[in-house]
């Protein structure tokens, strides 16, 4: 009796230790997932910034950690060029700081909703780059005058001015991406704000929207670009 008292121990205690290394693993992935998301969002946003796709401390840029419902974004006031781990704020779906930086970049609220919108959606990024600005400040949708830029323009949107961080802004945006197509949402006087898969996805979208805004400046100096079917 005394031996199956001491072996229903025994079981208990294994059963505990093995449910606290299956609880710690499990924070060890979760870490893990982190700093590679983080490398990769400080390595691409980079890149970014030496495109000249943002300027400054402008911009912003975020990735949600697969599977989950954290999103890892620069923090206000930082500049795409040098970030670092102190530079990142982790926040939910709702928008709420979990983790790191306390004061996430003023367009974070967009980029939560949109990943609560839209499974499909592993990065985001708002840019100010030249060309692709300079088309939303006179108020026209850059127009998809070559076969590369015809999917990622695809439901390209234009949105009134409304102030940085303001409601109208987020609502405006939001609205935009309601469209399932949509990858680009301009917003008038300011930049535009681009989504993707991944990181690298983004990266190559962003470069082609920002340099068929410019193709299409060109165009203007030449001609009427010609129409096509893709
Ligand atoms: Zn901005």
């Amino acid at each position: 009796m005394r031996y199956l008292f001491l072996l229903a121990i025994l079981t208990f205690l294994l059963a505990c230790s093995s449910t606290r290394s299956e609880i710690k693993t499990e924070g060890k992935e979760e870490e893990v997932q982190d700093k590679i998301h983080k490398d990769q969002l400080i390595e691409v946003a980079e890149r970014f910034y030496a495109r000249e796709l943002t300027s400054g401390t402008g911009g912003d840029i975020s990735v949600r950690v697969p599977g989950t419902e954290r999103i890892i974004v620069k923090a206000t006031g930082t500049c795409l060029g040098d970030l670092d781990y102190g530079k990142l704020s982790t926040i939910n779906l709702k928008g709420e700081v979990i983790e790191g930086n306390p004061a996430p970049s003023h367009e974070a609220d967009i980029h939560a909703v949109i990943y609560s919108m839209r499974d499909t959606v592993g990065a985001v990024m708002h840019m100010h780059a030249p060309y692709s600005t300079a088309w939303a400040a006179v108020g026209e949708l850059i127009p998809a005058v070559t076969q590369q830029s015809v999917n990622p323009l695809r439901g390209v949107a234009i949105v009134p001015y409304y102030r940085v961080g303001s409601p109208e802004l987020i609502e405006a945006v939001v609205e935009a991406y309601r469209n399932p197509e949509t990858s680009v949402v301009m917003m008038e006087n300011h930049g535009a704000f681009v989504v993707g898969s991944d990181l690298y996805d983004l990266l190559y979208k962003a470069e082609v929207v920002e340099n068929t805004a410019r193709i299409a400046w060109l165009c203007k100096a030449l001609g009427e670009p010609k129409q096509f079917e893709f």
